[in-house]
This record gives structure tokens, sequence and C-alpha cells, in this order.
């Protein structure tokens, strides 16, 4: 946690009104529904920000939307938090009862209920896991581009509260770019469904939109409904070191201004290089300074070829080293776990450690991470960074020890005024949970922060959705 880590917004309920709805809530959903076993709270008292361990007071697995409606209903009359969770791999604290009261699982709530094809559409319960969505949907044909990093253990419902990203997004866009309708359920126990099938419409508010990247604070998803895509018949990757980290994002910066648009521009510094080296079989140069992870698609193979060509010369031109091209699925594959392992293992190899998760103009970027390594110098402690370099995406990887934690904090402090100096955000794609509460004021005023305050008020006048995550109350 950072200074701006701020709790706000909530306190833990007296043991009277738990008592109270655990009563009501057994007697409403069924014996044994409402769990209070220790290692059933301990099971659901962490997810990936690394904040620590809160455990709330129940947990409880909701098994379908009327479940939900229920839970939400007694709670509000009760006052008691609740914390919705999917697959528990939020970065930002966001699925933490950091106020006790029940955390309400949607992990059975897993299932697709309609695949259309013919209308590029599929239905689905919020708990799916991400990747077993993507094989379902490429097994029918089609392609659900949303592809944070996490996907083997994130929930859809929880892509869509936090409106998640991931390396295809530079091409594709993000979630909400994907998310046609949404049924949710209001924090008085009102089932919604806001939305539509269709690609177009204008009927009334965008709810549903709003109810993307809301973080489980308005309400829960319970349903939603997906827009997919044609699924692309050819993929080139390409992993291509260099000497130092601005010949990297500078190669990236020019392969967006050559016209080529690759699905996915990934970006590696020569720290997170290092922690990737420990983690995948695959030699990877001692003395690259940077890395980019380069994948193209579309419907024809001599163009993809003929871009990668023009990627290579390039890179070239800013002195590019060893380029390493996938032959086959098993070696994309090979060359994709270099990116995705570098989370993992800096996690690993670095226990004292602050993720921030910034976006800048593009343009910005090579000198924003030469500013980023400035600041690590000046505070005395070490900065990773890597990312989605094509949209300006990049995550900040601050590693102390124990007696540098406050220059640590320091650091986080300037890399977020970094972005904000540079017309970027605070809040890339993992959202605000608690971690960037206090951060919003760096980028938004009082007035629009206090129309979301207001907002948050509107939606939720009990006060117990998601307590001190996103708005400070
Ligand atoms: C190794 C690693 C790599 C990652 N890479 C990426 C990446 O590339 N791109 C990216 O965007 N993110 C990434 N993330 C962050 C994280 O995986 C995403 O934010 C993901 O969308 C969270 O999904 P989840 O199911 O785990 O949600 P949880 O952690 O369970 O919850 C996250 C938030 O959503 C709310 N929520 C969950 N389900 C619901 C629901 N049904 N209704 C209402 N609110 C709900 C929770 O209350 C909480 O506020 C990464 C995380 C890890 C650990």
């Amino acid at each position: 946690m950072t200074s701006h880590t701020k709790l706000s917004g909530g306190s833990h309920p007296p043991r009277a009104r738990l008592d109270r709805i655990f009563h009501s809530l057994e007697g409403a959903l069924g014996t044994g529904m409402v769990l209070s076993a220790k290692e059933v709270l301990e099971t659901y008292a962490e997810d990936d920000s690394g904040f620590g361990a809160f455990q709330p007071d129940f947990v409880i697995r909701a098994r379908n939307t009327q479940d939900v409606s229920i839970i939400l209903k007694e709670a509000s009359r009760e006052g008691v938090p609740v914390v919705p969770r999917g697959g528990g791999t939020g970065r930002v604290g966001g699925a933490l009862a950091v106020y006790g009261g029940i955390v309400l699982s949607l992990e059975k709530m897993n299932r697709i209920t309609a695949i259309e094809n013919e209308n590029f559409l599929a239905r689905v319960e919020p708990g799916m896991i991400l990747e077993k969505f993507h094989q379902s949907i490429e097994e029918a044909g089609l392609f659900y581009p949303p592809d944070p990093s996490s996907l083997d253990s994130c929930s859809v419902g929880g892509n869509v509260a936090c409106n998640a990203g991931g390396p295809r997004a530079l091409k594709y866009g993000v979630t909400s770019n994907y998310v046609l309708g949404a049924e949710f359920v209001l924090p008085d126990g009102t089932i919604l469904k806001t939305g539509r099938s269709t690609v177009k419409g204008g009927a009334g508010y965008e709810l549903h939109k709003l109810i993307v990247g809301s973080e489980g604070t308005l309400g829960v998803i319970t349903g939603i409904t997906f827009k997919l895509v044609a699924k692309p018949s050819h993929i080139e990757t390409a992993l291509i070191t260099f000497p130092t980290a601005r010949a990297a994002l500078q190669s990236s910066q020019d392969i967006m201004k050559s016209g080529i648009l690759p699905r996915s521009l990934e970006f590696m510094d020569a720290l997170s290089l290092a922690a990737a080296r420990t983690k995948v079989p695959r030699q990877l140069p001692e003395t690259a300074g940077g890395c980019l992870l380069v994948e193209l698609d579309g419907s024809s193979a001599d163009t993809l070829l003929e871009e990668m060509g023009r990627v290579a010369e390039i890179c070239d031109k800013h002195g590019s080293g060893e380029a390493l091209v996938a032959q086959d699925e098993a070696q994309r594959r090979d060359l994709w776990t270099v990116r995705r392992e570098v989370a993992p293992a800096l996690r690993e190899m670095h226990p004292c450690r602050v993720s921030e998760d910034i976006v800048v103009p593009r343009a910005a970027l090579a000198g924003i991470v030469d500013e980023l390594q400035t600041t690590a110098t000046k505070h005395g402690i070490k900065i990773a960074a890597f990312g989605h370099s094509g949209d300006g995406n990049i995550h900040v990887t601050v590693l102390y020890d124990e007696p540098t934690r406050e220059a640590a904090d320091a650091a986080c402090t300037d890399t977020l005024r970094l972005a904000v100096k540079h017309g970027g955000t605070v809040a890339g794609e993992h959202g605000t949970g608690i971690q960037k509460v206090g951060a919003l004021a760096l980028e938004q005023s009082a007035e629009l922060l206090e129309f979301q305050r207001g907002l948050k008020k509107y939606f939720d006048p009990a006060g117990i959705m998601n307590p001190g995550k996103v708005v400070a109350i």
C-alpha cells in the first residue's frame, strides 16, 4: 500500500447485526449457504494486490441471480458490507473485505448460457474463468479479444467490473468495447437488465457502460452479453531485444507511426527481463536493455509476413539485437511466457514492491521511462517497467526493502505525478480499488470527485457495496 491507499467510507458492522443477517440469510438461502469457517474466511481474505489479509465475516457462493438479490436486499436492510468477488486476481485491493461483512463469490455462476454465431454474441455468467470463455468462443469459430495476462484465473465478471485490458487491447480495445448488455443487481435487490443484444441502440441511458469499471461499488453483475468478432486466421509473433529501453520504446512508437497496427506491442525493460529469465527456459540475452514482443494478426499470411519485415526494419534502425520469430503455436506460446512471467517473477523475487499502472500519451513514453530511472536513483530504490507500450500503458513496479519503504512511497507519488504531468492517467487497466482512492485527486477535479460520490450514494444509499473502494465517501 502507498500513502494514496486511503481507507474511508465504511466500518465493521457490530456483532448483533452480523448474527441477525446470518440467521436471516441461512433461512432465505438454505442451511450451509452462509460460510463462516475459519479456513473458508482465510481463503477469501486476500487478492493479488499483496495488501495483506482482510477476513470477511461470511462467505457466500451465490448460485444464481435470485441469491444475489436476496443477499443484497438483506445486507442493505442490516447495513452489512458486501464485497463481490470473481477470481481474486485484482491488483488494487478491490476484492478485499476491508470492513469485514460478506464476500459474495460469483465463482459458481460460471456458465455460458448462449453463443449466437450468426449474431456474433455470447451470454455468460460472471464467474466464468476468462481462459475457458476464450476456448469455448474459439471452438465456436469466433473471437473474444480482451486478454488480461491473468486470464487463467480471472473471471469475466471481474473483467467487466474492472474494465480489464490486456495486450490485445491495442488493436481490439478493452472489455467495455465488448459489453453489449448486463444483468445487474442493485444494492436494494432490484434486478436490472441493461443494454441490449444488438450492436447499436439508443434507448435511454447507456447504464451498462456505467457498470463497466464500477468495481463492485454500485451493485453486482450477474450476467453479461458480450459482442464477439471473427477469429483472425493468421498470427505472427516476434520477440526483439534492444541495447536500451529507450531504443525499444522508440521502435514501438515508430511501428505505430508506420501504419501497421499490431494486435499487441509489449515492452519489457532490463529488470523485467532479468525477472522473466528466472522463469523461462528460453535463453534471453543478458545484455538486452529492453525488449519488444510484437504480434500481428489478420486474414492474409503474406500481408503479415510483409508487415513483420517492416517491423524488423524499423527495429533495426534503432539498433535491435536478437529477434526470435515464432514458427508455430508452441513457439508463440513460449514467447508469450516471457512477457506473462514478468509480474509473477517480480513478485517472487521482491516481496517488498508496489505496482503502479499508468497510461501516458504514446509520444511521451520513452521519455517517461527514462524519467522513472531518474526517480529510482533519486530515491535509492529500483523500478521495473513493462507493459503495453503500444497504447502507452506501463506497469511500474517499485522494488524496495524495509529500510527504503518511505522512499518507495515517494517514488510511487512521483510516478503518478509524472503520468498526470504528461497528460496521462494514474489508473490504466487495473482500476482504482483501495490503492488509487487518494490518487484520483491528482488527476480529477474536486467537482468531479464530488459528483462521483453523489452517484455512489444514489445507487447505494446504505453504503453496503464494496465500501472503501473507488470513491472516498
Ligand atoms: C499476473 C496478473 C496479470 C494481470 N494482467 C492484467 C492485464 O493484462 N490487464 C488487466 O486489465 N488486468 C490485469 N490483471 C488484473 C486483474 O486480473 C484484472 O483486474 C481482472 O479483471 C480481475 O478479475 P477477477 O475476476 O480476478 O476480479 P476480482 O479480483 O475478484 O475483483 C476485482 C474487482 O471487481 C469486483 N467484482 C468482481 N466480480 C464482480 C461482479 N460479478 N460484479 C461486480 N463486481 C465484481 C470486485 O469487487 C473487485 O472490486 C492482472 C493480474 C495479475 C495477478
